[in-house]
């Protein structure tokens, strides 16, 4: 299996002289199984790149696409995706109902592609799509790959997913932050949330634990995240934290808060190594184009 960053920026796309190295796109990753099966997490805007580089090669059978959350820099790619433009290509949607909105993944997604936001509707495009709602923690096989959602913190639902294939496994987080308290210590519900917290985490580490590859967001450092409480991101500490416990094998960070210039991510690189490198993960800090070959 390998992976493929072609999106490493959160928020919103920062492409310019200060993002050059670590790159501007917004989130999009492949993974490719060793018997080509292509999946696809979340189309930010990289997934133009990556959907401009697959029609310059053998297209694959299917195309198999995870959303994690529908935020904007998770979707605002697709309209400009070539493959949904190639008749008969199969690309499958999966990901989440809006219960809030009580929309579909597809009403979300055509909804991006209205009149008044771009010229090609939905039902115009010419691949053969489908569009399927995914429960928390419900394997779905694709190929020779196993894909299991984990419900995720973030202020709209969010998927994690891991991503079984080859003897090897690979966790997305999306976009999370760890849950927190939103009670003081003394307040007649803290108990009773914290035990909902410990369980959630529980959950959840349970599923990824001992992962190959864990790809997080990790927008802040810990010297800005107390102004960025609630907005639904990790920083890089709580982050390779996680990794730590679940004894992943590397940790990526991702989802590069905007503003981020490549000369800070490099000093955040030989700031982080030199405070978490004796733990248990390989540290790595996305790049657009970075490949990781697990072989
Ligand atoms: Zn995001
Ligand atoms: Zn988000």
């Amino acid at each position: 299996m390998h992976v493929r960053f072609w999106g490493t920026r959160g928020s919103i796309a920062s492409p310019g002289p200060d993002t050059v190295r670590y790159g501007g796109n917004t989130t999009c990753i492949e993974v490719r199984t060793n018997d080509d099966e292509l999946i696809i997490l979340d189309g930010g805007t990289g997934i133009f790149r990556l959907g401009s580089a697959l029609t310059k090669q053998r297209l694959p059978k299917r195309i198999s696409v995870f959303v994690t959350h529908t935020h904007w820099d998770h979707i605002q790619g697709f309209p400009f995706f070539i493959p949904l433009f190639i008749p008969n290509q199969e690309i499958n949607f999966y990901g989440t109902f809006d219960p809030v909105y009580d929309k579909s993944l597809k009403e979300i997604l055509a909804g991006q592609m209205e009149y008044c936001y771009y010229p090609v509707r939905e039902s115009e495009l010419k691949a053969n799509i489908s569009y399927k709602s995914l429960q928390d923690r419900q394997t779905i096989t694709i190929g020779g790959a196993k894909i299991t959602p984990v419900m995720m913190n973030h202020p709209v639902l969010n998927f994690g997913y891991l991503i079984e294939a080859d003897g090897q496994r690979i966790f997305f987080t999306g976009d999370h932050e760890p849950m927190r308290s939103i009670y003081e210590p003394g307040d007649e519900e803290y108990e009773e949330f914290e035990q909902i917290i410990q369980l959630r985490n529980s959950v959840l580490e349970d599923v990824i634990t001992e992962v190959d590859i864990c790809i997080t967001d990790s927008m802040y450092t810990a010297e800005e995240y107390p102004q960025k409480m609630g907005w639904g991101h990790g920083s890089y500490q709580s982050c390779i934290e996680m990794a730590d416990r679940i004894d992943a094998g590397r940790i990526v960070l991702t989802h590069h808060e905007p503003t981020r210039t490549d000369s800070e991510l490099d000093a955040i690189y030989q700031s982080i190594t030199k405070q978490y490198g004796h733990l248990g993960p390989e540290l790595f800090i996305a790049k657009e184009g970075m490949l990781i070959d697990l072989g």
